[in-house]
C-alpha cells in the first residue's frame, strides 16, 4: 500500500531496508547455522507476508511461526519456503500441516505418534522437529525423558526428523547459568544420536539472546526474532550484533485547543494544568494497540520536540500538552521512532507502559495500516 492511498493519517512504516540489514548482520555474526526468521505474531507487527517475501529473497533457509494459522496464510501467498511451527499443535491440526507441507513440532511420543498416523492416512510424508524441554516448563518432552522420544522417532515410517530443539528461558539474562545448563542438558540429549551412530537432525537452541550472547548454543541453526526487528531482548542483554529498529508508528495532529486551568483532560479527569495549556488530539488510541498504561507517561514527537501525553488515552484517541509551542492540524506525531534529532524506542514505550519491547511491537493491531520503505 503506498502511503497516498491511506486514508487514515495514522500507520506504522517499515524499513526493509533496516529489516535486510539486521538479517545480514545475524548471518554474518552465526557463521555456518543456518538462520530462521521468526515471523510469530504477524512478524513482530512488521507483517507476516511482506517480511517473509523479503526474508525468503535474502536467502532465509527457514521461516518460523508460532501457529498453523500463520503457517497457511504463508502459503496461501505463495510462499514455498520451509516453515516450521514452534508452538504445540491440536491433534485435528495434523492433517493440514502435512497437507501444506509445513514442518510440525513433535514435543511428545503421544504427538510423534498422531502425526505418524496422519501422514500414513495422507499416503504423505511429515517433516518434523521434535522438542525437548531443557529448563522452560512450557512445551516440549524432559530432557531426562527425551532418549524415549528420539527412540520412537526411529521407529517411524512416515516422517522425517529433519530437527530437534530446544529453547531458552533466560539467555537474555546477565547471569547465563541457567541458559548455559539447558545448552548443556540439550547436548546431553543430542549425544544419543552419537551412541547410535547415527547422524544428528538439525539441531537448534538459539533464539535472539542466544545468538547475542551465546556463541557456543548457535548449533546448526538459529531463530532470532526480537533482533531481526532491531530490537534488543533485554536492557542487561550484551550488544554483540548491531541491529537498528525498523518500525516507525506516527499519526497526525486532528485538533487543537486551549484548555484553561482547573480543566481536566479526559475520561476520569486525571490530569489538569495550572495555567493555560495548547493541547492537541492524536487519532490513536489503545484500540490500535497503543497501551493504556500510557496515559500520562508516554511522549510522543511533533516538530522535532518531546511532548506529554495527558489524561488517559482513550480508544481511539489521546491528548498531548504542547504547553505554548505551536502546532497544527496534521502536523505528524511520532509515537514509536524519530523525528529530527529525537526518538522514541520500543523500550522507551515499554518502560513508560510496564512492559517488554516484544509485546510493544506486537501489541500494534491491524487496525494501523502498514507501508513498506526503503532507505532514501
Ligand atoms: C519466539 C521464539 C523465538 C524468537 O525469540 P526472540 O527472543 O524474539 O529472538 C525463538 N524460538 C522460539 C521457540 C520462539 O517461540
Amino acid at each position: 500500500m503506498a502511503p497516498a492511498d491511506i486514508v487514515r493519517p495514522t500507520h506504522v512504516e517499515v524499513n526493509l531496508s533496516c529489516l535486510e540489514r539486521n538479517f545480514t548482520a545475524i548471518r554474518q555474526h552465526v557463521g555456518s547455522a543456518k538462520v530462521m526468521p521468526v515471523l510469530k505474531a504477524n512478524a513482530y507487527g512488521h507483517g507476516l507476508v511482506e517480511v517473509a517475501r523479503l526474508m525468503v529473497g535474502l536467502g532465509a533457509d527457514y521461516l518460523g511461526a508460532a501457529f498453523l494459522e500463520e503457517g497457511l496464510l504463508l502459503r496461501q501467498a505463495g510462499i514455498t519456503a520451509p516453515v516450521l511451527v514452534l508452538g504445540s499443535l491440536a491433534g485435528e491440526q495434523i492433517p493440514r500441516f502435512i497437507q501444506n507441507d509445513l514442518t510440525l513440532t513433535a514435543s511428545s511420543i503421544d504427538k510423534l505418534q498422531l502425526i505418524d498416523e496422519a501422514a500414513a492416512a495422507l499416503n504423505l510424508r511429515a517433516k518434523v522437529h521434535l522438542k525437548v524441554d531443557t529448563g522452560m516448563e512450557r512445551v516440549g518432552i524432559h530432557h531426562y525423558s527425551a532418549p524415549k522420544l528420539l527412540e520412537a522417532s526411529l521407529l517411524c515410517r512416515h516422517l522425517e526428523v529433519e530437527g530437534i530443539y530446544s529453547h531458552f528461558a533466560n539467555a537474555d539474562a546477565a547471569d547465563l547459568s541457567h541458559a548455559r545448563l539447558q545448552l548443556e542438558r540439550f547436548l546431553d540429549v543430542l549425544a544419543f544420536y552419537e551412541r547410535h551412530s547415527l547422524p544428528a537432525p538439525m539441531r537448534h537452541i538459539a533464539n535472539s539472546a542466544g545468538v547475542l550472547q551465546l556463541p557456543e548454543s548457535h548449533l546448526d541453526l538459529v531463530r532470532p526474532g526480537i533482533m531481526l526487528y532491531g530490537v534488543y531482548p533485554s536492557s542487561e542483554c550484551q550488544r554483540t550484533v548491531k541491529v537498528e529498529p525498523a518500525l516507525q508508528w506516527k499519526s497526525q495532529v486532528c485538533y487543537f485547543k486551549v484548555v484553561q486551568p482547573g480543566s481536566p483532560v479526559s475520561y476520569g479527569s486525571t490530569w489538569q494544568s495550572d495555567h493555560p495549556v495548547r493541547i492537541v488530539t492524536v487519532p490513536v488510541g489503545y484500540g490500535d494497540g497503543y497501551f493504556r498504561a500510557l496515559s500520562n507517561q508516554a511522549q510522543v514527537l511533533i516538530r522535532g520536540q518531546r511532548y506529554p501525553i495527558v489524561g488517559r488515552v482513550c480508544m481511539d484517541q489521546f491528548m498531548v500538552n504542547i504547553e505554548w509551542d505551536s502546532a497544527y492540524n496534521g502536523d505528524v506525531v511520532t509515537l514509536l521512532g524519530r523525528d529530527g534529532n529525537e526518538t522514541i524506542t520500543a523500550d522507551d514505550l515499554a518502560r513508560w507502559a510496564g512492559t517488554i519491547p516484544y509485546e510493544v511491537l506486537t501489541n500494534i493491531n491491524t487496525r494501523v495500516p502498514r507501508v513498506y520503505m526503503r532507505d532514501q
